[in-house]
């Protein structure tokens, strides 16, 4: 038996070779027909897949830009109005996930976000709850604090206290205000500086997918350690980020 029907059951080809247009049988592009310009069922992919990109990082944005607007076009409701009602359905939902890819791929930390979240990998969650809390009751949000920061965050709380009596009392402390408003900036720019961290750590990921080859997986180790050290970097960047917030908060109305 039958290696020919063993042969015709593994020679199947893949999905997307055998994807032909449901109107004129022709196609092979994913989205619309490049025949007879007809939009497609959308197919179940990640954003990377959608405009048929690597999970690379490193992203030529300009391009992505024009393959937004080329698909845009094609795949708009809108253009696609006259079509029947499933055709219709079909522009809407393949218009949504264009958004949706597109404007995720363009952000770098969106991007970095949803590439880790493909690859399995939970962030540290900043709850609504939490910044909730702390705005009701004017504390820094009680969070794990990145070690590089625990000085300089004693030093703000310390401060902005300080800043909570004064006002209380009806106070004026123009050289406080100026110092608290010194450090926000500080840690703005840390805020700045992790987006380059991060991206010095995209190219070891890159790497690791360009020398990944068919049958040759890279290690799972190198894998995760590569994604490790870009959620520690966003989870820095996400403390300092509400960190700057809730400054900003505590000195609204002060200045
Ligand atoms: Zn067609």
């Amino acid at each position: 038996m039958t290696k020919s029907s063993l042969t015709t059951i593994t020679a199947k080809p893949a999905p997307e070779e055998t994807q032909s247009c449901w109107s004129c049988g022709t196609m092979r592009a994913v989205h619309f027909c490049e025949a007879c310009g007809k939009v497609q069922p959308p197919a179940p992919v990640d954003y990377f897949t959608f405009f048929g990109l690597p999970r690379k990082l490193n992203l030529d944005t300009a391009a992505l830009d024009k393959d937004f607007y080329d698909l845009s076009r094609k795949l708009h409701p809108d253009i696609n109005a006259r079509a029947g009602g499933q055709e219709q359905e079909w522009s809407l939902q393949q218009s949504s996930l264009l958004n949706d890819a597109h404007r995720t791929l363009k952000d770098p930390i969106k991007r970095t976000q949803y590439l880790l979240k493909l690859e399995g990998v939970e962030l540290e969650e900043q709850s609504k709850s939490a910044t909730e809390q702390a705005r009701s009751t004017g504390q820094l949000k009680k969070q794990i604090v990145p070690p590089d920061l625990l000085e300089e965050v004693f030093e703000l709380n310390m401060q902005l206290e300080e800043l909570r009596m004064h006002k209380k009392m009806g106070e004026d402390d123009p050289a406080l205000i100026e110092e608290i408003g010194r450090q926000k900036l500080e840690l703005e720019e840390k805020h700045e500086a992790l987006l380059h961290e991060l991206k010095a750590h995209w190219k070891t990921w890159d790497a690791l997918i360009e020398r990944e080859q068919p049958g040759q997986p890279v290690s799972e180790d190198e894998c995760k350690q590569a994604c490790d050290k870009m959620v520690d970097v966003l989870n820095r960047r996400n403390y300092i980020r509400n960190l700057v917030r809730d400054v900003g908060e505590a000195l609204e109305g002060s200045s």
